[in-house]
């Protein structure tokens, strides 16, 4: 049996142990012979322990064993019919985690779409109430809630392609694409919002050739996007956007430097994370939902590689990914 067992005596004793449940508790040896509070010192375990000992039903526990890496338990614990008791330790830890990531997603996605929703009700209503008489103020009235329903519809798309990558259900079709190529592409779209932004984007050509990443188009072109989208976005009128890539092992690393703000090294990896944002505010102002580089993480992990950002000296940002350069199986989840 892989889960972790005890068996105790009709006191509460350990009179048996699994090598997992040894594992799990941190013991070198069975501690043949000793109570399990001294063992495990959960209170409540041992009540329950008692209650299965005197022929009670043990409704199950849940304790966190402390440690380096602490972990969540859940324990059942069952009578034996000769004497004594079984305790079957579940670890629970995982499930927890994930129970968390996802209410805390569920609490996220509801704060984001109740702003928008918010505004579109509180302007129509204003509306309603006798604005639209109003021929100079009505139009701002209405432009309001354009915007949010437009900031609406982007966060469920972004969701909706968030969730598609997750479930496998994302088309991507990889294909051999020259890096040149896609840098091109994805600099053409947004030459035009660099320079009404006064920011200098270019393309530093690789000191040696870098062929091409096994990847696909619109995944590719949407990684690239979102990423010089951001750099634009982010570095203030006068800067500098450079995207380039070298060779790196069996694998291609596309940058994307700017000398903008840059990200405080404790956000760096956290900027990943869905709806997570440097400055929350800032970021809606201009449009964003938040989810731009989760969807780029994904993608590209999608596709076996990985994606990251360092600091640029003396201020700004170098977000990359690494691509396959050859044909690589698509990651199945
Ligand atoms: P958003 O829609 O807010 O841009 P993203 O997932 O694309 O969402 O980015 C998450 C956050 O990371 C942004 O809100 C911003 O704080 C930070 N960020 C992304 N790119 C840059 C950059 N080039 N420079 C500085 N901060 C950035």
């Amino acid at each position: 049996m892989n889960e972790p067992v005890l068996a105790l005596d009709a006191n509460g004793r350990v009179t048996l142990a699994n090598r997992a449940a040894l594992e799990l508790t941190g013991q070198a040896q069975l501690p043949a012979g000793r109570p399990l509070i001294e063992v495990l010192r959960i209170p409540a375990l041992d009540d329950a322990v008692t209650a299965a000992n005197r022929g009670a039903a043990a409704a199950p526990v849940e304790f966190q064993l402390a440690g380096e890496r602490p972990r969540m338990i859940l324990a059942h614990v069952t009578a034996q019919r000769s004497a004594g008791c079984v305790v079957v330790l579940h670890d629970v830890t995982e499930f927890r985690r994930l129970e968390k990531v996802r209410s805390d997603f569920v609490a996220n996605v509801s704060h984001e779409l109740r702003t928008p929703v918010a505004t579109i009700l509180a302007n129509a209503e204003t509306l309603a109430g006798g604005a639209l008489d109003d021929r100079e103020r009505a139009p701002e009235f209405l432009e309001a809630m354009v915007r949010s329903a437009t900031r609406l519809g982007r966060i469920i798309d972004d969701l909706l392609d968030l969730s598609k990558i997750e479930a496998g259900a994302y088309p991507l079709e990889p294909q051999e694409i020259p890096v040149a190529e896609a840098a091109g592409g994805a600099m053409r779209l947004l030459a035009e919002r660099a320079r009404a932004k006064g920011v200098e984007l270019r393309w530093l050509e690789p000191t040696e050739p870098v062929g091409s990443v096994w990847a696909d188009e619109h995944a590719l072109e949407d990684i690239l996007g979102n990423l010089l989208d951001n750099a634009i976005k982010y570095t203030p009128e006068g800067g500098h956007v450079r995207l380039t890539a070298r060779r790196a092992g069996a694998a291609v690393r596309v940058e994307v430097a700017d000398d903008g703000p840059g990200i405080p090294p404790h956000q760096r990896l956290r900027v990943f994370e869905r709806f997570y944002r440097v400055d929350a505010g800032r970021s809606r102002e201009m449009g964003g939902t938040g989810l731009g580089l989760s969807i780029v993480k994904h993608l590209v992990e999608a596709m076996g590689g990985r994606a990251g950002v360092d600091p640029v000296e003396p201020h700004g940002s170098c977000f990359w990914v690494s691509l396959p350069s050859n044909r690589t199986p698509l990651k199945t989840r």
